[in-house]
């Protein structure tokens, strides 16, 4: 079977260098049944699969998985393990979903964090795990007030384990005055994705779950009450379906395909770098994405590499281009990281919403997905796991955390996407307005 071309992705990356091999995993041949098929093995599928196990032993489940687990943005992002989403702050989704749905929400989200390094650690999963916080720097005095000030205080009349960091904190914090204040979240942190997507991939083993790679999803129809899923070999008939592709939903997922407007971000990894400065660049090793639209982040590994990245409006020469550009703002911000070198470049898709909210899909009878990571999924779909799980295995729907609706085409999806990238110098005009 043809593999799918991916120059710049997952295989280049930091992560496939470093994570340790995944399980041994068959492709699907003939034809199985199952009371559940899970598409895609990503966090999203993956957290469902094992949850869904655990809660319900008795159930077949299928997880069908195109490449390898950990294939689409799950095993290239920057790791980050953050209890927010980018854009809707704690009111705003109340707002949204209604006061009662929305706190239940916003405590998962809140809990995200937590709740993905409990799992880690009771997996037992390898992963470089660095529960030392996340910090949102402001990039200007303005932001500082209006949007720091504001997301400190939504989180922290909630609960959250929040601090707010006046200027001269957070420029202790960073080892930088690059940025103006800001806020941290102290339950987040970050991880090796691919490590992390690896050893979920084992424990979903472990359990009995069927987890087929190699196994691309080619056709999805209903017959007889049931749904049948095709791939190059074989075919699963299933009683509910959980479609986890996310940003890499392609034609055979319908109406999904075309609820998102995929954005293609590049992580870029520098050369490891000494304890000298180590010592001086965000010293307690939190993980760090500002309040820009055009995002700036950068976090530690293991071996004493940066790992930031970023976009380009236009795609021509873009590894070299983007090392120019991070480097050039990260020698800025950090003067010991001047001149930095990186050793390693990918990119990955993320699934924008138009409005920025996740949203839980139904495409079909008992056929699911949710869509709408906005760039912020490592937490949130580990934490969904749970609740999607509940789902497939039958409970009432109104315990949900989200509302199920129906699909939203994003109008001109196929332009949109293609375009979208063009939207980029206008976030940077926004970023430099207070
Ligand atoms: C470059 C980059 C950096 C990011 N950085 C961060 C970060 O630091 N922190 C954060 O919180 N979030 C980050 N994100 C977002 C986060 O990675 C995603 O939200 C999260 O991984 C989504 O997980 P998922 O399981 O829903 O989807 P994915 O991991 O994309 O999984 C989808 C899977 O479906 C499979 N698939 C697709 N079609 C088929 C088919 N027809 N048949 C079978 N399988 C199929 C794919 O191969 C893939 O493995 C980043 C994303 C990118 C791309």
């Amino acid at each position: 079977m043809a593999r799918v071309v991916d120059g710049d992705g997952f295989a280049v990356s930091l992560w496939a260098a470093t994570a340790p091999a995944g399980p041994e995993l068959p492709a699907l041949e003939g034809a199985i049944e199952a009371d559940v098929a899970i598409v895609g093995a990503g966090f999203s599928g993956l957290s469902t699969a094992l949850h869904l196990a655990e809660a319900a032993p008795g159930l077949a489940i299928a997880l069908l998985e195109a490449e390898e687990p950990g294939f689409g943005a799950s095993g290239r992002n920057n790791g980050q393990v953050i209890p927010t989403l980018t854009r809707p702050d704690p009111d705003d989704l109340v707002a949204r979903l209604g006061p009662e749905r929305g706190e239940r929400f916003v405590a998962l989200v809140r809990d995200s964090a937590a709740f993905t390094f409990a799992l880690i650690r009771r997996l037992a999963i390898a992963c470089d795990a660095v529960q030392a916080g996340w910090i949102q720097p402001a990039h200007s005095p303005e932001r500082f007030e209006r949007v720091s000030r504001r997301r400190f205080e939504q989180w922290a009349r909630r609960g959250a384990e929040v601090e707010l960091l006046e200027p001269k904190r957070l420029a202790e914090r960073l080892g930088s005055a690059a940025w103006c204040g800001g806020w941290a979240a102290r339950t987040g942190g970050h991880l090796n994705p691919l490590a992390f997507a690896r050893g979920l991939a084992r424990a979903v083993v472990a359990r009995g779950i069927r987890l087929f790679a190699r196994s691309p999803v080619t056709g999805l129809e209903r017959q007889g009450g049931r749904w049948r899923l095709e791939t190059p070999r074989g075919r699963v008939e299933a009683r509910r379906v959980l479609l986890a592709t996310a940003a890499y939903s392609g034609p055979a997922t319908g109406a999904l395909a075309r609820s998102f407007v995929p954005f293609r971000p590049w992580m870029l990894a520098s050369e490891p770098l000494g304890d000298n400065v180590r010592r001086t660049v965000v010293p307690g090793g939190e993980a760090v994405s500002d309040t820009r639209a055009d995002l700036r982040f950068l976090r530690w590994t293991a071996d004493g590499r940066l790992v930031s990245g970023g976009a380009l409006a236009l795609p021509l020469a873009e590894r070299a281009r983007l090392e120019r550009r991070v480097g050039a703002v990260l020698g800025e911000a950090f003067p010991p990281l001047r001149g930095l070198r990186f050793d390693f470049a990918w990119s990955g898709a993320i699934a924008l919403t138009p409005d920025r909210h996740p949203h839980l899909l139904r495409l079909g009878p008992e056929l699911y997905a949710w869509i709408g990571c906005n760039g912020r999924g490592v937490a949130l779909a580990i934490a969904l796991g749970p609740h999607l799980a509940a789902l497939l295995a039958g409970e009432d729907e109104r315990a949900l955390p989200l509302p199920l609706e129906a699909p939203a085409p994003v109008p001109l999806s196929g332009l949109a996407a293609a375009l979208g990238r063009l939207a980029l110098p206008y976030y940077r005009w926004l970023d430099s307005r207070p």
